[in-house]
């Protein structure tokens, strides 16, 4: 017999409240967030052949929700509390669920936070969930805190770089031909982000502004000018590359490092006197991090590349309602 909608959550999205009052089952969940700080929240939606391709591991799948969700609260230097998670499902398939629940609860319990509620309903196939998070009063990482004469940052894995989630989509779509251990890192680039939720913790008091990376370094950059009216020149030769990205062609490099998506790593300005302090951060995040430019006061994103030019570069990143993808 199939799995009934209340089955469904007991059997896969339903674990004893740890710190929150109440989880899953009544009305509303009910947390007791830390005395004096402040709540953070967000949500991100994601649609089957728009924000992920059908041939995704379900376990990925599980993983990279939540991932995406995390994302976000540490781009805001908040540390993670609860989450609800939406689902639409065109079947109760036992295989999925057992493998997205896996995938998710393995993040969650990583980063110890709790699922506490949500809506299940038959349909096409999406995911959202909603992260809640905390932060102390003013502490929180903004996008309109960037300041003239800020350094930079990106962070990355150790010994890779950025752009690699984008790569391996351009894999996929046949227009880049790689296999074996090389297209499976770049899989796993794409498909199980890690979402820098102990840097953006570690980066409260020392970094101006911050973002993560979700639609693109220039477009994501861009947002952050706007919203602090300034500007930036990046410098190529700081931007980290994998091994894999910096043997293909230059055009192609550029497009999967400044206009990429999905890297879900944080860009985030701080003063050149922080340098110290964004290194110490890092360490203690046990996350790599590198200085890739500048905070200017010309409007505008400008790229510095080896041979010393300097050229404008469109600071416009993936968008949902425009049709052009470059
Ligand atoms: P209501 O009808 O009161 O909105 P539902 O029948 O939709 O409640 O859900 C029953 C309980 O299961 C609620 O506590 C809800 O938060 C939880 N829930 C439903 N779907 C999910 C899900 N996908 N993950 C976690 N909890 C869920
Ligand atoms: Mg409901």
């Amino acid at each position: 017999m199939a799995l009934g909608e209340f089955e469904l959550i007991a059997r896969h999205f339903t674990r004893p409240a740890r710190r929150a009052v109440l989880g899953v089952g009544d009305d509303c969940a009910l947390l007791s967030p830390s005395v004096g700080m402040q709540l953070a929240v967000s949500s991100d939606l994601l649609i089957e052949g728009r924000h992920f391709l059908s041939t995704v591991p379900p376990e990925a799948l599980g993983h990279k929700a939540l991932a995406v969700n995390l994302s976000d609260l540490a781009a805001c230097g908040a540390s993670p509390l609860a989450f609800t998670l939406m689902l639409a499902l065109p079947r109760a398939d036992e295989v999925f669920l057992r493998g997205f629940s896996e995938g998710l609860f393995a993040l969650a319990d990583a980063q110890g936070i709790e699922l506490v509620g949500g809506d299940t309903t038959a349909g096409p196939l999406t995911v959202g969930i909603t992260v809640l998070g905390e932060v102390p009063p003013g502490a929180a990482l903004r996008r309109d805190g960037a300041r003239v004469g800020d350094d930079l940052w990106v962070s990355h894995p150790a010994g890779g770089g950025i752009g690699d989630a984008r790569l391996a989509l351009e894999v996929f779509r046949g227009r880049v031909h790689l296999q074996g251990e090389t297209f499976s890192q770049l899989r796993r680039a794409m498909e199980w982000p890690q979402p820098r939720v102990a840097l953006g913790v570690a980066l409260r008091g020392v970094a101006h502004a911050a973002i993560d990376l979700s639609d693109g370094l220039a477009g994501d950059l861009g947002h952050v000018l706007t919203q602090s009216r300034v500007g930036a020149l990046l410098e190529w030769a700081l931007l980290p590359r994998s091994s894999t990205l910096s043997a293909l062609p230059l055009p192609l490099q550029r497009q999967c490092v400044l206009d990429g998506g999905d890297d879900y790593e944080l860009l985030f300005s701080a003063p050149a006197s922080a340098r110290a302090a964004v290194q110490r951060a890092a360490a203690q995040a046990e996350v790599a991090v590198s200085r890739v430019g500048e905070v200017q006061a010309e409007p505008g994103l400008r790229v510095r590349w080896l041979d010393g030019s300097v050229l404008q570069w469109a600071a416009r990143g993936f968008d949902h309602f425009a049709s052009d993808d470059r």
